[in-house]
Protein backbone atom coordinates (compact mmCIF):
# COMPACT_ATOMS: atom_id res chain seq x y z
CA UNK A 1 0.00 0.00 0.00
CA UNK A 2 2.78 2.69 0.53
CA UNK A 3 3.34 2.27 -3.35
CA UNK A 4 -0.21 2.78 -3.88
CA UNK A 5 0.36 6.34 -1.90
CA UNK A 6 3.61 7.61 -3.49
CA UNK A 7 1.72 8.59 -6.72
CA UNK A 8 0.04 11.74 -6.00
CA UNK A 9 -2.90 10.51 -6.20
CA UNK A 10 -4.29 12.81 -3.54
CA UNK A 11 -3.75 15.71 -6.02
CA UNK A 12 -5.22 13.58 -8.94
CA UNK A 13 -8.22 13.83 -7.30
CA UNK A 14 -8.61 18.03 -7.12
CA UNK A 15 -9.94 19.71 -10.22
CA UNK A 16 -10.17 23.43 -11.04
CA UNK A 17 -13.76 24.24 -12.39
CA UNK A 18 -13.74 28.07 -13.39
CA UNK A 19 -16.99 29.89 -14.32
CA UNK A 20 -17.22 32.08 -17.48
CA UNK A 21 -19.96 34.31 -18.85
CA UNK A 22 -21.31 37.73 -18.76
CA UNK A 23 -22.38 40.14 -15.81
CA UNK A 24 -25.48 38.85 -14.49
CA UNK A 25 -26.31 35.36 -15.81
CA UNK A 26 -26.72 33.76 -12.43
CA UNK A 27 -21.84 32.64 -11.97
CA UNK A 28 -22.57 33.48 -8.29
CA UNK A 29 -25.67 32.20 -7.82
CA UNK A 30 -24.77 29.30 -9.40
CA UNK A 31 -21.29 29.15 -7.07
CA UNK A 32 -23.18 29.62 -3.48
CA UNK A 33 -24.82 26.46 -4.82
CA UNK A 34 -22.34 24.29 -4.91
CA UNK A 35 -20.60 25.73 -1.86
CA UNK A 36 -23.58 24.80 0.23
CA UNK A 37 -24.03 28.54 1.44
CA UNK A 38 -27.61 28.06 2.42
CA UNK A 39 -26.72 25.23 4.40
CA UNK A 40 -26.01 26.19 7.55
CA UNK A 41 -23.07 23.99 8.29
CA UNK A 42 -21.02 24.83 5.21
CA UNK A 43 -17.66 25.70 5.39
CA UNK A 44 -16.87 25.38 2.01
CA UNK A 45 -15.01 28.52 1.07
CA UNK A 46 -11.60 29.06 0.52
CA UNK A 47 -10.87 32.29 -0.48
CA UNK A 48 -12.29 35.41 -1.61
CA UNK A 49 -14.69 33.77 -4.51
CA UNK A 50 -13.55 30.23 -4.23
CA UNK A 51 -15.17 27.39 -3.29
CA UNK A 52 -13.88 23.73 -2.34
CA UNK A 53 -16.29 20.65 -2.08
CA UNK A 54 -16.06 16.85 -2.81
CA UNK A 55 -19.02 15.20 -4.57
CA UNK A 56 -19.57 11.93 -4.67
CA UNK A 57 -20.31 11.04 -7.85
CA UNK A 58 -20.96 6.80 -9.02
CA UNK A 59 -19.36 6.12 -5.91
CA UNK A 60 -16.36 7.55 -6.15
CA UNK A 61 -15.09 10.86 -4.44
CA UNK A 62 -13.57 14.04 -6.35
CA UNK A 63 -12.78 17.78 -5.06
CA UNK A 64 -13.71 20.17 -7.22
CA UNK A 65 -12.55 23.99 -6.48
CA UNK A 66 -14.76 26.08 -7.88
CA UNK A 67 -13.57 30.48 -9.15
CA UNK A 68 -15.79 32.88 -9.44
CA UNK A 69 -13.37 35.18 -10.05
CA UNK A 70 -13.98 35.70 -13.98
CA UNK A 71 -15.73 39.04 -12.55
CA UNK A 72 -13.45 39.74 -9.70
CA UNK A 73 -11.44 43.01 -10.05
CA UNK A 74 -13.06 46.31 -11.24
CA UNK A 75 -9.66 48.18 -12.35
CA UNK A 76 -10.01 46.93 -16.49
CA UNK A 77 -6.23 46.67 -16.40
CA UNK A 78 -6.26 43.90 -13.38
CA UNK A 79 -9.45 42.64 -14.77
CA UNK A 80 -7.46 41.51 -18.07
CA UNK A 81 -5.04 39.82 -16.06
CA UNK A 82 -7.25 37.83 -14.02
CA UNK A 83 -9.36 36.86 -17.30
CA UNK A 84 -6.19 35.69 -18.73
CA UNK A 85 -4.79 33.56 -15.58
CA UNK A 86 -8.74 31.79 -15.76
CA UNK A 87 -8.18 31.10 -18.90
CA UNK A 88 -4.83 29.08 -18.47
CA UNK A 89 -5.54 27.66 -15.14
CA UNK A 90 -9.24 25.99 -15.52
CA UNK A 91 -9.26 22.43 -15.56
CA UNK A 92 -12.69 22.17 -16.89
CA UNK A 93 -15.07 25.32 -17.68
CA UNK A 94 -18.37 26.31 -16.74
CA UNK A 95 -19.57 28.81 -19.88
CA UNK A 96 -23.21 30.73 -18.62
CA UNK A 97 -25.70 32.81 -20.67
CA UNK A 98 -28.82 33.73 -19.29
CA UNK A 99 -31.83 32.36 -21.34
CA UNK A 100 -33.20 35.65 -21.05
CA UNK A 101 -30.47 37.68 -22.49
CA UNK A 102 -29.45 37.25 -26.08
CA UNK A 103 -26.05 39.05 -25.95
CA UNK A 104 -24.88 36.51 -23.45
CA UNK A 105 -25.90 33.61 -25.30
CA UNK A 106 -23.51 35.47 -28.29
CA UNK A 107 -20.72 36.58 -25.53
CA UNK A 108 -20.63 32.54 -24.61
CA UNK A 109 -19.43 31.18 -28.10
CA UNK A 110 -17.25 34.52 -27.80
CA UNK A 111 -15.50 32.63 -24.51
CA UNK A 112 -15.90 29.27 -26.28
CA UNK A 113 -13.63 30.32 -29.15
CA UNK A 114 -11.51 32.41 -26.55
CA UNK A 115 -10.62 29.12 -24.64
CA UNK A 116 -10.22 26.85 -27.73
CA UNK A 117 -7.71 29.36 -29.08
CA UNK A 118 -5.41 29.73 -25.63
CA UNK A 119 -5.67 25.91 -24.77
CA UNK A 120 -5.99 24.48 -28.52
CA UNK A 121 -4.14 21.34 -28.09
CA UNK A 122 -5.78 20.36 -24.86
CA UNK A 123 -9.39 18.73 -24.78
CA UNK A 124 -11.16 20.29 -21.52
CA UNK A 125 -14.08 19.33 -20.28
CA UNK A 126 -16.40 22.72 -21.08
CA UNK A 127 -20.22 22.37 -20.22
CA UNK A 128 -22.68 25.61 -21.72
CA UNK A 129 -24.99 26.43 -19.62
CA UNK A 130 -28.48 28.43 -20.64
CA UNK A 131 -29.25 29.43 -16.62
CA UNK A 132 -32.52 31.36 -15.76
CA UNK A 133 -34.43 28.47 -17.21
CA UNK A 134 -37.29 28.93 -14.49
CA UNK A 135 -38.39 32.54 -16.46
CA UNK A 136 -40.03 31.39 -19.40
CA UNK A 137 -42.09 34.36 -19.94
CA UNK A 138 -38.70 36.04 -20.63
CA UNK A 139 -37.01 33.48 -22.57
CA UNK A 140 -34.96 34.86 -25.82
CA UNK A 141 -32.87 31.92 -26.46
CA UNK A 142 -34.89 28.07 -27.32
CA UNK A 143 -33.05 24.74 -25.74
CA UNK A 144 -32.54 24.14 -29.05
CA UNK A 145 -30.10 26.59 -29.64
CA UNK A 146 -27.83 26.03 -26.61
CA UNK A 147 -28.05 22.46 -27.22
CA UNK A 148 -26.98 23.28 -30.85
CA UNK A 149 -24.26 25.99 -29.88
CA UNK A 150 -22.98 22.81 -28.11
CA UNK A 151 -23.00 20.44 -30.70
CA UNK A 152 -20.92 23.25 -32.66
CA UNK A 153 -18.39 24.01 -29.96
CA UNK A 154 -18.02 20.12 -29.01
CA UNK A 155 -19.09 20.85 -25.17
CA UNK A 156 -21.98 19.39 -22.83
CA UNK A 157 -25.11 21.15 -22.28
CA UNK A 158 -27.56 21.56 -19.52
CA UNK A 159 -30.48 24.37 -18.41
CA UNK A 160 -30.18 25.02 -14.93
CA UNK A 161 -32.95 27.59 -12.55
CA UNK A 162 -29.98 28.74 -9.76
CA UNK A 163 -33.74 30.24 -8.40
CA UNK A 164 -35.53 26.99 -8.19
CA UNK A 165 -31.86 24.81 -7.65
CA UNK A 166 -32.94 23.01 -10.94
CA UNK A 167 -30.24 20.40 -12.70
CA UNK A 168 -27.17 22.63 -10.30
CA UNK A 169 -26.26 19.28 -8.99
CA UNK A 170 -26.38 17.79 -12.46
CA UNK A 171 -24.40 20.26 -13.63
CA UNK A 172 -21.33 19.92 -11.44
CA UNK A 173 -21.67 16.05 -11.15
CA UNK A 174 -21.88 16.18 -15.29
CA UNK A 175 -18.47 18.05 -14.82
CA UNK A 176 -16.98 15.38 -12.76
CA UNK A 177 -18.00 12.61 -15.15
CA UNK A 178 -16.45 14.68 -18.01
CA UNK A 179 -13.08 15.32 -15.81
CA UNK A 180 -13.09 11.46 -15.09
CA UNK A 181 -14.20 10.01 -18.81
CA UNK A 182 -10.79 12.43 -19.99
CA UNK A 183 -8.52 10.93 -17.35
CA UNK A 184 -9.79 7.03 -18.09
CA UNK A 185 -9.25 7.05 -21.75
CA UNK A 186 -5.76 9.11 -20.75
CA UNK A 187 -4.53 5.95 -18.69
CA UNK A 188 -5.19 3.12 -21.13
P1 LIG B 1 -23.34 36.88 -11.94
O1 LIG B 1 -23.14 38.34 -12.23
O2 LIG B 1 -23.15 36.06 -13.18
O3 LIG B 1 -22.53 36.38 -10.80
O4 LIG B 1 -24.89 36.69 -11.58
P2 LIG B 1 -25.58 36.58 -10.13
O5 LIG B 1 -25.45 35.21 -9.59
O6 LIG B 1 -25.11 37.70 -9.29
O7 LIG B 1 -27.11 36.79 -10.53
C1 LIG B 1 -27.56 37.99 -11.13
C2 LIG B 1 -29.04 38.16 -10.81
O8 LIG B 1 -29.80 37.13 -11.43
C3 LIG B 1 -29.34 38.09 -9.33
O9 LIG B 1 -30.36 39.01 -9.04
C4 LIG B 1 -29.84 36.66 -9.14
O10 LIG B 1 -30.73 36.55 -8.07
C5 LIG B 1 -30.54 36.41 -10.45
N1 LIG B 1 -30.53 35.00 -10.83
C6 LIG B 1 -29.47 34.16 -10.86
N2 LIG B 1 -29.83 32.94 -11.27
C7 LIG B 1 -31.16 32.98 -11.50
C8 LIG B 1 -32.13 32.02 -11.95
O11 LIG B 1 -31.84 30.84 -12.22
N3 LIG B 1 -33.41 32.46 -12.08
C9 LIG B 1 -33.78 33.74 -11.80
N4 LIG B 1 -35.07 34.05 -11.95
N5 LIG B 1 -32.90 34.66 -11.38
C10 LIG B 1 -31.61 34.30 -11.23
MG1 LIG C 1 -21.00 37.33 -9.72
Amino acid sequence: SDSEESDSSGYECLYRVILLGDHGVGKSSLASIFAGIQEKDAHNCIGEDMYERTLTVDGEETTLIVMDTWEAEKQEEDEKWVQDYCMQVGNAYVIVYSITDRSSFESASELRIQLRRIRQAENIPIILVGNKSDLVRCREVAVEEGRACAVVFDCKFIETSASLNHNVQELFEGIVRQIRLRRDSKET
